[in-house]
């Protein structure tokens, strides 16, 4: 019996990557499949060009490389080019030379908005990123807890974020902080790997020691953290060290409860090969979180903790709470260093465009949300999660 022939089924084609989604080593391994040739040394190009030079779009990646039409054809074969984030709104300070830039995600369908900051501080440029659009963890002082989360992004979302950034600034950056929108361990690869491009060879040459990655406490991360031995900084979010006031504050306390934390920043700070030491960041809220009892139980919380806590005044506009005057701050740290609380104050340099981190993002989704989307109240610069 003869069989009928097969109809034709039109086989599926992947995508083509994202160029800004992959490494040197990725866009080598990208750029041999395709037509190219000598496809290590047009990877190193491509490299340079994305994230030394930080082009986005097609044409100023054939202006920033050596690449004739062919070679460009060649890689246009194997990868995508072009900008992932749009650019909606640059916001600048007002006290300095940064700025706050309001993106939204193209692969979202343009709906969603993640910010950066860029607080400039003498030849220093700092720039915060976000690591996801929204956040789940609901905080209750920060607006972007209030967002709800919307959506991981991507390492290349994260990375191109800097190219922007020095695009707008005009200037190189020298830190980076993970503390814009979201939580950046719960994000981890992409988080991670965008960290690494920040300081390759071929990028911005950021060093390791200037990348923070901030956390409110995902110990089973941090744990993870600590065993794959990153070279970045991790900072702990505590803002409480009193488990009910904590879980009133940040819900995540229900979820990984102070003494679980503590173990994990034990085990992050004894995984490190020099500076041995954790960094925790108490946002200072009057009436919540600056009493004598919270300054008794953060010194019980530190006590043989080798670390540094960083006091940060909340800058928040969120009607419930207020910021705290200087006598107050200078009250709490007093009474914490009296019990020998290693204390450094960190006022936000970028308070005067990111005082409402969160808010004009939520500007943007309000323009377009489906009803009874939520949209936040003015919000807090993300600082204050780590
Ligand atoms: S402070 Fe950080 S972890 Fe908490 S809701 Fe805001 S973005 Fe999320």
């Amino acid at each position: 019996m003869s069989s009928a022939p097969l109809p034709q089924t039109s086989a599926t084609v992947p995508p083509l990557p994202h160029a800004r989604e992959l490494d040197l080593e990725g866009l080598e391994e990208a750029l041999r499949r395709g037509p190219a040739r000598r496809p290590r040394e047009l990877a190193l190009s491509l490299a340079a060009a994305l994230y030394r030079h930080g082009a986005l779009t097609r044409d100023e990646v054939a202006a920033k490389t050596p690449l004739g039409r062919e070679r460009l054809a060649a890689v246009e074969s194997a990868v995508r080019l072009g900008p992932l984030l749009e650019l909606e709104r640059r916001v600048p300070s007002q006290a300095d030379g940064g700025a706050r830039l309001v993106f939204s995600v193209s692969r979202l369908g343009g709906k969603e908005a993640v910010e950066a900051v860029a607080i400039a501080r003498r030849d220093d440029l700092t720039l915060c990123l976000s690591s996801q659009a929204g956040c789940a963890l609901g905080c209750v002082f920060c607006a972007t807890g209030l967002l709800g989360f919307r959506a991981n992004l991507t390492a290349g979302e994260i990375v191109e974020q800097h190219a922007w950034a020095v695009r707008t600034a005009g200037h190189r950056v020298t830190d980076v902080v993970f503390m814009g929108m979201g939580e950046p361990l719960l994000n981890y690869d992409a988080v991670i790997a965008a960290a690494y491009r920040l300081t390759r060879a071929e990028g911005p040459q950021i060093s390791c020691r200037k990348i923070v990655i901030s956390t409110v406490g995902i110990a089973p991360r941090i744990r993870q953290y600590a065993r794959e031995g990153h070279p970045f900084q991790l900072f702990f979010s505590i803002t409480s060290a009193i488990p009910e006031k904590r879980a009133r504050l940040m819900p995540i306390e229900a979820r990984y409860p102070l003494p679980e934390l503590r173990e994990a920043i034990d085990e992050f700070v004894r995984s490190r090969r020099r500076n041995r030491y954790a960094t925790l960041q108490y946002v200072t809220i009057p009436g919540e979180n600056m009493g004598p009892e919270d300054v008794a139980a953060l010194g019980e919380f530190t006590r043989g903790l080798k670390c540094i806590v960083n006091v940060i005044p909340y800058n928040a506009v969120i009607d419930r709470f207020r910021p705290p005057t200087w006598r107050e701050v200078s009250d709490f740290t007093r009474s914490l260093r009296a019990i020998q609380v290693p204390v450094k104050v960190r006022y936000s340099s970028g308070k005067s465009v990111a005082a409402g981190c969160g808010q004009l993002a939520a500007d943007l989704i309000a323009a377009g949300a489906p009803s009874g989307h939520m949209t936040a109240p003015p919000g807090i610069f993300s600082d204050l999660h780590g």
